[in-house]
């Protein structure tokens, strides 16, 4: 195969990038680098099946040669990268995912979108069914993402409908893991550099709105197998991929504070900031579609995944320390 992935440069993509190379075939990388590192694919420098190309996908998206599947990772993720870039955001999620639909289309390619648990917004349901309709705000501050992937969903679907793209919509749930930005603002990365560098852990509002964290390497297994799956009448609806396992944000910063206590010599403490508007009370995915279509599941528990992702980040801020002071 040869798979376009735009968004190549980011945590996710860079990853999936990884994965589909390491099955045999071919990948163009697209990126504008708005919130992606170059050293996440640093790696794929002298790697022939790889090719990356420096693009704003919002501005259009063209791509010499055969494809056989388009995956549309582009887009902010953190909130505060989303409300640093909440035009851009909207712009990647609507003209992005057009631009990237039209390419597909245009080489009878397949198409995946990195949609968002963030389309169910605060939600009344819970866990969450892909059949939940959410319950999010079109004005708040969130709302230049979730919008933006709602309609980024919709469009996908009008693609499938009437022009019979094969698309499949991932509904992505907090992800972590190795090559998130150290100061991208979600709470993983947040808690581990805090901690590693010996500042309290910055818990918003009492603590007990629950997350669901999915190890990287799960995720990304689970976004290749939906990629995979033979075309049937139910694969282009959405499906969620994320780990059903549900820790309050307090139970993670408990988790994160004995881990790196080993490492540091020392227990960091928490201080406690404001709630932000809008964020989610609860959160876990429903994931009895992704079990049955795909085989998957998530199998790294959130101590284990912890784990490697402080070795990461404990290596990366000892590179930048040392380079700091070259
Ligand atoms: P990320 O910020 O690390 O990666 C996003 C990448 O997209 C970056 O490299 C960025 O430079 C690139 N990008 C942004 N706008 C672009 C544009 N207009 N043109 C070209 N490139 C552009 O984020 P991530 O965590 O890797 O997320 C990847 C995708 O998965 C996003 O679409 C996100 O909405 C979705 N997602 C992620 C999570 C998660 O927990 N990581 C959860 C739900 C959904
Ligand atoms: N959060 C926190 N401290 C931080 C960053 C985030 O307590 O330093 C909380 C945030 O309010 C939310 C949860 O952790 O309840 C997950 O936030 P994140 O930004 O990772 O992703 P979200 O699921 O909100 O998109």
């Amino acid at each position: 195969m040869r798979v376009l992935i735009t968004g190549a440069a980011g945590f996710l993509g860079s990853h999936l990038t990884d994965r589909v190379l390491a099955d045999g075939h071919h990948v163009v990388g697209v990126d504008s680098f708005l919130t992606g590192d170059a050293r996440n694919l640093a790696h794929l420098a002298h790697e022939p099946r790889f090719e990356l190309l420096e693009r704003d996908v919002s501005a259009g998206l063209a791509c010499h040669g055969p494809l056989d599947a388009v995956l549309h990772l582009a887009s902010p993720a953190s909130p505060v990268d989303y409300y640093e870039h909440p035009i851009a955001t909207l712009d990647v999620g609507s003209a992005g995912t057009r631009h990237a639909l039209a390419l597909a289309h245009a080489h009878g390619a397949r198409f995946l979108l990195a949609s968002t648990s963030e389309v169910y917004g605060d939600p009344h349901v819970h866990p969450q069914p892909e059949s939940y309709w959410g319950h999010v705000s079109s004005v708040g501050p969130r709302s230049c993402y979730d919008e933006a992937k709602r309609f980024a969903e919709a469009m996908t679907m009008a693609f499938h409908r009437s022009l019979g793209v094969d698309t499949r919509i991932a509904r992505i749930f907090n992800t972590y893991g190795p090559r998130m930005r150290p100061r991208d603002g979600r709470v993983v990365s947040n808690f581990i550099v805090q901690a590693l560098r010996g500042e309290p852990l910055t818990l918003y509002g009492d603590g007990a709105q629950t997350r669901s964290f999915c190890y990287v390497s799960d995720e990304v297994e689970g976004l290749y197998r939906l990629l995979l799956r033979d075309r049937a009448e139910d694969s282009p609806l959405p499906t969620n991929i994320g780990n059903p396992d549900e820790f309050t944000v307090r139970e993670l910063a408990e988790l994160v504070q004995a881990l790196v206590a080993p490492i540091t010599g020392a227990r960091p403490g928490v201080e406690v900031r404001p709630l932000p508007q809008d964020d989610p009370r609860q959160r876990r995915p429903d994931i009895a579609r992704a079990r049955a279509t795909l085989g998957w599941a998530p199998t790294v528990p959130l101590r284990e995944g912890l784990a490697r992702t402080i070795a990461h980040f404990a290596e990366r801020l000892g590179e930048d320390a040392s380079a700091a002071s070259r």
